[in-house]
């Protein structure tokens, strides 16, 4: 083998091995994206067209016990109703189906 073809295979493993690197480091901030996720506002439009509100009136209907709420941190959790936004576990809707 060549010193240039040599030279040409250890810049390819070198931007490969840097591609690679990128990658990894980007999964991390990924993930901080996905903790970053903010609440539901009562006051946006489709928190009012489905009368949100961050706590329930009744205390056995909240969305901690709703089938569609999925638990996370902070009594917050996701609701499929409200995709890309967390709700509160206190909170109820009008979409509130008991949990079976
Ligand atoms: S559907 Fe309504 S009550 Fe159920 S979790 Fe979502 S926001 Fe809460």
């Amino acid at each position: 083998m060549n010193k240039r073809r040599i030279f040409l295979i250890n810049s390819l493993v070198g931007v490969g091995g840097a591609l690679a690197a990128m990658a990894v480091n980007a999964a991390p901030e990924k993930a901080k994206a996905n903790n970053t996720v903010k609440t539901l506002d009562e006051k946006s439009q489709k928190a009012v067209a489905l009368g949100y509100v961050t706590e329930s009136k009744t205390k056995d209907q909240v969305c901690s016990n709703c089938a569609l709420y999925v638990a996370g941190e902070n009594k917050t959790g996701k609701c499929g109703i409200f995709a890309g936004e967390l709700v509160a576990a206190g909170g109820w809707c009008k979409a509130y189906a008991k949990k079976a």
